[in-house]
């Protein structure tokens, strides 16, 4: 597999990353959760095998809480700008969940589902090309390690 390099960071600089490899999966969630975290309409997400990411400026504090699932989950922040950047499930520890809007080049993240979509704004149109599923989808069913 060809390695391709994508780095990111948080809005203030202070946190940079490096993604090595392709992701395994990427979506869009539409949830409530992601609303919050980012202020927005739905958040972006990339998992990547855990060795795939590497943080080369800076460390994020973390926050660890229980999801839906009851998986706790960590969520990693700058703690200068408040920016989110990723997260990783204590359940699947060889998984980071990046939070692609946080690349320098989001444009580059293949979106292959749409998540939540039940919970979509109003005037969110997506591309009917895209899966789009109402609620949560078991991810790992999607996922080829
Ligand atoms: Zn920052
Ligand atoms: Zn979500």
């Amino acid at each position: 597999m060809a390695e391709l390099s994508r780095d990111g960071g948080c809005a203030c600089g202070e946190i940079r990353y490096n993604v090595t490899q392709e992701p395994l999966l990427s979506y869009c969630c539409h949830c409530t959760e992601c609303q919050r975290r980012t202020g927005s309409a739905f958040g972006i997400s990339m998992q990547v095998r855990a060795e795939a990411f590497e943080l080369v400026k800076g460390s994020p504090k973390a926050r660890t809480r229980i999801a839906d699932s009851g998986n706790a989950i960590t969520v990693n922040f700058c703690d200068m700008c408040g920016t989110v950047l990723y997260s990783a499930s204590v359940a699947r520890p060889h998984l980071r969940v990046v939070y692609a809007g946080t690349l320098d080049d989001p444009g580059v993240v293949p979106i292959q589902l749409n998540i939540w979509a039940d919970r979509a704004l109003p005037w969110v149109h997506m591309d009917p090309e895209i899966e789009r599923i109402p609620g949560q989808p078991n991810l790992a069913d999607y996922i080829k390690l």
